[in-house]
């Protein structure tokens, strides 16, 4: 760490270079001084070292801002910000790929019996508005792949054992040349396992894993949103030679509401009164998520007015406080009126001195100042 180089000098790049001039120059350099062509040259394997580790650094943005800002001191990365000494190759598999034509990438380098860290597996899980809104434990099926039993996941029938691949003698990884450049393939004869099976398994055929039907049980925390996810830490598929299990991703699916719309914790309903209640106002029942409530509607209440309920939203989440109930009100106007209504009507409109109607009068005022 001493002298670690400047990562810019490394990459013959400016402080300025883009994203691609960074590209361009480690593909650059990396050709230059890949250990596949320098076979033995300790010196070489360094300098791939230092080059992939400026690249790893500088070909990130966040990376590289904390760098341009810190340096190797980044306070926020303990004492070794970058990787330095335990540089990882895996990752790079794809752009050796587009090197060398598919050599195989990198990332198989790491020997066969290397931790490998199981899959995570995805689940969508389909909740009603309402166990979105109060919370719920809720069970479901779900598949995942785990180790057999029968072979404890060695692919060997059981008595027998596997044996070391003859042909990469258990690397996993064969190292061909083709004249100028030596390359490194995944073994074929053992698909890079390093182990062949003579005997499999009856139960997994050899693969060491099975497909298992498991049930998990989640708690579902009152106020969840649709869309969000929660994380079963070690649910997922099992790891490999220890390596630790993957996650079990659970995305809440909340099916919409006949009557009830929601943003965020706040509850939206349309309620419909009829134009005499809006004029006349009136006491209304109006649903919630858990009975109803009554509500006075003022007198001249005008049509999509809002009123606010408040705390008969939904719970927020990990809280005890609650959203409101948002009541926007539509005044609906009889379509079809008998005879008799209708002269009622009439007389009721011949009582009018003109100043019930404010949105009315306030345009008719506007008009006749716009045309005189
Ligand atoms: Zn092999
Ligand atoms: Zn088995």
């Amino acid at each position: 760490m001493a002298n670690k180089r400047d990562y810019y000098e490394v990459l013959g790049v400016d402080k300025k270079a883009t994203e691609e001039e960074i590209k361009k120059a480690y593909r650059k350099k990396a050709k230059e001084c890949h250990p596949d062509l320098h076979p033995g040259d300790k010196q070489a394997e360094e300098r791939f070292k230092e080059l992939n580790e400026a690249n790893e650094v500088l070909s990130d943005p966040d990376k590289r801002a904390r760098y341009d800002q810190f340096g190797f001191n980044d306070p926020t990365q303990g004492g070794n910000p970058f990787g330095g000494a335990g540089f990882d190759f895996s990752g790079m598999g794809d752009i050796f790929d587009t090197f060398f034509g598919g050599m195989g990438g990198m990332g198989s380098r790491r020997t066969s019996n290397a931790p490998v860290a199981g899959n995570d597996l995805r689940y969508e899980l389909k909740i009603t508005f309402e166990e979105a809104a109060d919370g719920c434990e809720k069970s479901f099926d779900f598949y995942r792949l785990e180790n057999c039993e029968t072979c404890h996941g060695s692919g060997a029938k059981p008595g027998s054992q596997p044996s070391t691949c003859p042909t990469c003698n258990g690397q996993g990884q064969v190292r061909t040349s083709n004249g100028f450049m030596s390359m490194v393939r995944t073994c074929s004869n053992c698909n890079g396992t390093g182990k062949i099976i003579k005997d499999k398994c009856p139960d997994c055929g050899g693969s060491g894993r099975v497909r298992k039907k498991r049930t998990a049980t989640i708690k579902i925390p009152a106020g969840i949103a649709h869309g969000q996810t929660i994380i079963q830490n070690g649910q997922g598929e099992p790891g490999r030679n220890g390596g630790p299990n993957g996650d079990l991703y659970v995305t809440i699916s909340v099916r919409p509401h006949k009557l009830f719309k929601r943003d965020g914790y706040n509850l939206f309903i349309d309620f419909p009164i009829s134009f005499t209640q809006a004029a006349l106002g009136a006491e209304v029942d109006v649903p919630t998520l858990h009975g109803s409530v009554k509500y006075r509607i003022p007198e001249g209440t005008q049509n999509d007015t809002e009123f606010r309920i408040r705390g008969q939203g939904v719970q927020i989440l990990r809280t005890s406080g609650k959203g409101d109930l948002i009541v926007r009100v539509h005044v609906e106007i009889p379509k079809k009126l008998t005879e008799k209504q209708k002269e009622l009507l009439r007389q009721f409109d011949d009582t009018l001195t003109g100043h019930e109607y404010e949105g009315k009068k306030n345009f008719f005022d506007k008009l006749k100042e716009a045309f005189n």
